[in-house]
């Protein structure tokens, strides 16, 4: 076995056992209650998830898209809402180490990597959200300093995290408009206020706000690449890396609904015998794993490439797009079998099936996802 597969073997038997120790036996009660689970962050913490992606020499963990993915596949076949908590943070430090300036790095990858910064992407605005080059929100130049005004909406860690990457309009009236857009890292300051917290159907515990920023001045060293104009491509460059991690999500919560659905079927009992006996209930369980294997295959095939250097944008939109409508498919499949109990909040799968359709919508919604699926298929095919 090579040095990195069984490096990947140890971190993933450490991240099973965090898992069922200490995520599975507190995931319905904080769910319920939407509370935050101070206690995880600590742990995500001590266990390096913060700095998963980025670079050792930066301080973190240095780990492939590969592991990565099945330590968030691990994590999302039991609760999705805490991995959000690394994801989004990851986005933000992978545009950093990709885009940002030597001693952008320097600075902030560190931090990024311990969690004593942390925080998200702060993209989506009341008015634009798939359409990201209709944002609003601008920065103007001040000196060493630019100064932010606009509203950021569903920004996940919002509240919690102290540290944001906003896209900003620099020229507004750039053409064509991704000209005119900048990155800039936002420590929490004066000016940079949390507006609501958003009530959700599901994805509950984590924290998705309203950001407001009214004259909110931030450093000119904190415009990522030190150039303005380019943010919108260093934000699209991200999104490989957040589709694959999109999809490893919705692979193993097709898992997961796959998994308690096959363990209900083999204890209830109808008709003088267990339901997972009646050829229904097999039917349903039958394409629930085929459906949740065929998932975390296309998420390693975009993740074996993306770890290649090569282009990966079809795939990684491929698994993006196969993963999350199986596991929104797959927790509605689940209901079926769980029959009335479904229902009942005394049982998890409720849950899988209000945070499934979250996968349909964020890192580009699964409509704009087949736009570029196409494109690239095209593009290749000419
Ligand atoms: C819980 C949660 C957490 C989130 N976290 C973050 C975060 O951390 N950071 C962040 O920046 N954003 C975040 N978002 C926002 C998310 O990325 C956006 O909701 C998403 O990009 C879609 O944008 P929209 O809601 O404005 O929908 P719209 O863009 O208004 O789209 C509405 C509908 O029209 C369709 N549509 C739009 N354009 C086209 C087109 N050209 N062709 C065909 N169909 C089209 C869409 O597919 C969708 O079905 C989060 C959202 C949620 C719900």
């Amino acid at each position: 076995m090579s040095h990195d597969a069984s490096v990947e073997l140890q971190i993933l038997a450490t991240i099973d056992k965090w898992v069922e120790q200490e995520l599975r036996p507190i995931a319905r009660e904080f769910d319920q209650a939407d509370e935050y689970p101070v206690d995880l962050v600590e742990q995500m913490k001590e266990l390096g998830l913060f700095g998963a992606t980025i670079s050792e020499e930066y301080g973190g963990l240095g780990l492939s898209a590969s592991t990565y993915a099945r330590i968030v596949s691990r994590i999302c076949e039991v609760w999705m809402a805490p991995s959000g908590i690394f994801n989004s943070h990851l986005i933000m430090a992978n545009c950093v180490e990709r885009a940002g300036t030597q001693a952008q790095k320097e600075h902030f990858l560190p931090k990024f990597a311990t969690g004593e910064l942390r925080g998200g992407i702060g993209l989506t605005e009341p008015d634009a959200g798939s359409d990201l080059q209709g944002i609003r929100l601008v920065a103007k130049k001040d000196g060493d300093h630019y100064i932010l005004n606009g509203t950021k909406t569903w920004i996940s860690n919002g509240i919690k995290g102290n540290c944001l990457a906003v896209l900003t309009k620099t020229d507004p009236s750039a053409s064509p408009p991704h000209r005119g857009m900048s990155l800039f890292i936002c420590e929490k300051g004066e000016g940079f206020s949390v507006g609501k917290k958003l009530k959700k159907l599901g994805y509950r515990s984590i924290d998705s706000a309203e950001l407001i920023f009214e004259d909110f001045r931030v450093s000119a060293d904190n415009l990522v690449g030190g150039e303005e104009g380019r943010g919108f491509q260093q934000v699209a460059g991200g999104l490989e890396l957040g589709r694959i991690n999109i999809a490893a999500r919705g692979a193993g919560m097709a898992k997961g609904a796959t998994n308690m659905a096959l363990h209900y079927a083999m204890d209830r009992k109808t008709f003088g015998k267990a339901i997972a006996e009646h050829q229904a209930v097999q039917l349903k369980l039958a394409e629930m794993s085929t459906r949740a294997a065929a998932a975390e295959l296309l998420v390693h095939q975009a993740a074996d490439k993306f770890d290649r250097h090569e282009r990966c944008d079809l795939e990684a939109g491929q698994a993006k797009f196969f993963a999350s409508e199986a596991a929104v498919q797959n927790s509605l499949d689940a209901m079926r079998v769980f029959g009335g109990y479904s229902y009942s909040p005394e049982y998890e799968i409720e849950r899988f099936y209000r945070d499934a359709p979250l996968l349909c919508i964020g890192e580009g919604t699964n409509e704009i996802q087949r736009m570029i699926i196409a494109k690239q298929m095209v593009a290749r095919a000419s």
